[in-house]
């Protein structure tokens, strides 16, 4: 088979990489290679996001250029899929004749054979499934990393909350069997992975809908003792479902990370009622305090919206206190953006552009300065990194990520990557961390806490 190239664009959150990422395994079986030369490409393909309405705005602006591509080479096929797809269905070929293949959420697993019946009968294809449909499992898949691995457990969300399109691009929430989700790890740890996190819109409610139901915390005990699994990870979390079970179970269990991406999205119980978060400031608070009772050092993020629909000064500066109180180790910021079908984006009392954008500068300084905080705490500390491979733009730099997901960099060479090291943390960033290296552990860090002294110190 002659060698075909696809050129790959992926927006949006890691749920949609993980697709990306088994939209490759799938169009490997078709014989395309990735590759970074859009003029070289036989395949365009676009991984979409519809959470904010300037996700779609760079969509089609990318689709432009890509139309150019193909008035010079007619050949060139392009591809969309993931939520936009999903959403606007037919409507993307209105906008942009261009495109061949639109391909929704719920199955983008046909979209090698999509790919290749374009090619073969020069005939557009729209193939958008029911919201319902189950994906199936044991994908092909091409990974973009060798060490850390994305493993979805649970598609879609069923929550419906008042600005989010998720539910309705991505429809209502499906756990994967445990079964099956144990054995795309124990196949990612025989090709020599380390780390995995587990994805899921809420993952902390996985198994609830299993024939037998489970826990995200019989899924974690399951999978911890798999020789190799070094580190595990989790996101997202919801509120509601976060469970002192869970935190207790991270707490016992030395690979799995003490890190939990949990988001309040507002300060203000107002907002949070208008939002149907379904729970208040103070029910996150006691979760906050349950979480760092059990693990003190336990890293906490979250995502934030500023601008939703009737939010007023007050609301906001609810929002900064919130901020400032949890002192969270950093934070998903967003200025809210209209949504199709969704209540919030009917609402008369939208937030002016102004204001939001006001509103987000703001926050962003007040998230800046608690990060940084946070970062402060760990100079003088040894942290366990997981080397990922050399900064892409410091000679002689390498990089990796501590336990609680901080970026450390540190200079390094070769013989590092992969390896699981203490480093000590010499200078903090906003958002980052410098430090050296001082040992490697020879095997798995079965009692490895963040502040431990160094197993050899080659300072
Ligand atoms: S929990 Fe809410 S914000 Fe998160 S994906 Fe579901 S509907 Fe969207």
């Amino acid at each position: 088979m002659a060698e075909l190239k696809v050129f790959l664009r992926s927006f949006g959150c890691q749920m949609n990489l993980s697709d990306t990422e088994r939209a490759l395994g799938l169009l490997a079986r078709q014989g395309y290679e990735p590759t970074d030369d859009a003029d070289a490409a036989d395949l365009l393909l676009v991984n979409t996001c519809a959470i904010r309405e300037k996700a779609e705005d760079k969509l089609f602006s990318l689709l432009g250029e890509w139309r150019q591509i193909k008035q010079r080479r007619p050949g060139v096929i392009v591809a969309v899929m993931g939520c936009v797809a999903q959403e606007m269905k037919a409507e993307i070929r209105r906008r942009n004749p261009a495109v061949d293949v639109v391909v929704g959420t719920h199955n983008f697993h046909e979209l090698g054979d999509l790919v290749e019946e374009v090619r073969e009968t020069r005939s557009p294809i729209t193939r958008i499934g029911q919201l319902r449909d189950a994906i199936p499992d044991d994908l092909p898949t091409v990974r973009d990393g060798k060490y850390h691995a994305w493993v979805p457990v649970i598609y879609g969300c069923s929550y419906f909350c008042s600005y989010c399109i998720v539910p309705f691009t991505r429809g209502p929430f499906q756990s994967r069997e445990l079964e099956a989700i144990e054995r795309e790890v124990i196949a990612l740890l025989a090709e020599g992975f380390q780390e995995i996190t587990l994805l899921g819109q809420t993952v902390d409610r996985y198994g609830l809908d299993l024939a037998t139901p489970t826990t995200l915390a019989a899924l974690l005990r399951r999978l911890s003792p798999l020789p190799g699994l070094n580190r595990i990870r989790f996101l997202t979390s919801h509120p509601v479902d976060l469970d002192e079970e869970l935190v207790r179970t991270v707490a016992g269990l030395s690979n799995v990370m003490e890190y939990f991406h949990f988001p309040i999205q507002s300060g203000s119980d107002r907002m949070l009622d208008e939002m149907k978060r379904q729970h208040t400031v103070a029910r996150y608070l006691e979760q906050v305090a349950m979480i760092r009772r059990h693990i003190p050092d336990a890293a906490i993020s979250g995502d934030l919206i500023v601008g939703f629909p009737g939010e007023t000064e007050a609301d906001f500066e609810d929002t900064l206190r919130i901020v400032r109180e949890v002192e969270f180790d950093s934070n998903n910021t967003a200025a809210y953006s209209i949504r199709p079908w969704t209540p919030a984006g009917k609402r008369t009392d939208q937030v002016p552009e102004d204001i939001k954008r006001d509103r987000l500068a703001r926050l962003n300084e007040i998230v800046a300065e608690t990060s940084f905080r946070r970062n402060r705490r760990l100079v003088g500390t040894w942290q366990e990194v997981l080397v990922e491979g050399p900064a892409s733009r410091s000679p002689g730099i390498w990089t990796g990520r501590t336990r609680g997901n901080r970026e450390v960099f540190f200079p390094g060479d070769p013989s590092l990557e992969g390896q699981i090291v203490q480093v000590k943390i010499d200078s903090a960033r906003p958002f980052t961390l410098r430090g050296c290296v001082a040992g490697r552990l020879e095997s798995r860090p079965s009692d490895i806490r963040p502040t431990i002294p160094p197993v050899v110190d080659l300072l």
